[in-house]
């Protein structure tokens, strides 16, 4: 099987570090930007780095555009280049195009034109983050909808030695329990007379008000 071909459109911050991080992990990356020298830049990090504007028909079915495997628009402030971009994008094929949206109004665009996936990432480094300054227990989260998330929460002394069963705590609080960290070791999908120790991560999934009282609680 070959392996994946990606496509970066805007090197900032953002298209930047997605181009860096999938080079690292040895993927094919096409790096493009208009400004030249962000293009040297990359010059040795992606595989191909080439400069152009991506508002330009021609210059992306040049490049082949249609045959990555994922082309992610990472423009920031220039809506309307991103808007473009992602109408061209789509004109043209490309099987999945994953964009960087600026606010909500960009949001509903990107997402009436047919991006496959929208990206904010301020604003959930932002959430997560505000996460960790109400709770110093949870270390990490993922949003499954806009009520119900994922979340890596430390235990505390409050459930320390106690067993899942004897916690009770998906009948209590309605949250699942699905897999423990401790030290190196995961523990996926632990037994009901599995124990809790303190300082064990717990990864519990549920609503985000059942997740609050559980933590709030037990932790
Ligand atoms: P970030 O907030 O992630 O740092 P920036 O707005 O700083 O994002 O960077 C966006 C990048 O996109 C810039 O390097 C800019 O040159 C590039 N860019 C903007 N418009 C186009 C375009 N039409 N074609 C290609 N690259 C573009």
């Amino acid at each position: 099987m070959r392996n994946k071909e990606f496509a970066v459109i805007g090197l900032g911050r953002f298209g930047g570090s997605i181009c860096r991080a999938l080079s690292e992990e040895g993927m094919e990356v096409m790096a493009m930007d208009l400004d030249e020298d962000k293009v040297n830049e990359f010059s040795t990090i992606a595989s191909h780095a080439v400069v152009g504007d991506s508002t330009d028909e021609s210059v992306l079915k040049s490049i082949g555009i249609r045959n990555f495997d994922l082309v992610i628009v990472a423009i920031g402030d220039n809506l309307k280049a991103s808007i473009l971009t992602t109408i061209i994008l789509k004109e043209l094929g490309v099987k999945q195009i994953w964009v960087k949206a600026q606010n909500d109004y960009h949001e509903k665009i990107l997402s009436k034109i047919g991006a496959d996936r929208i990206v904010h990432p301020e604003r959930d480094m932002g959430r997560r983050i505000a996460h960790n300054i109400i709770s110093n227990n949870v270390l990490d989260y993922l949003e499954l909808s806009e009520e119900h998330s994922i979340m890596e929460i430390v235990a505390g002394t409050k459930i320390d030695g106690k067993s899942l069963i004897e916690l009770d705590v998906r009948a209590k609080y309605g949250v699942n329990i699905v897999a423990m960290k401790r030290g190196k070791d995961i523990i996926v999908s632990p037994q009901a007379t599995e124990r809790i120790l303190k300082g064990d991560i717990l990864i519990v999934i549920g609503a985000d008000t059942d997740i609050s009282r559980f933590e709030k609680n037990l932790i």
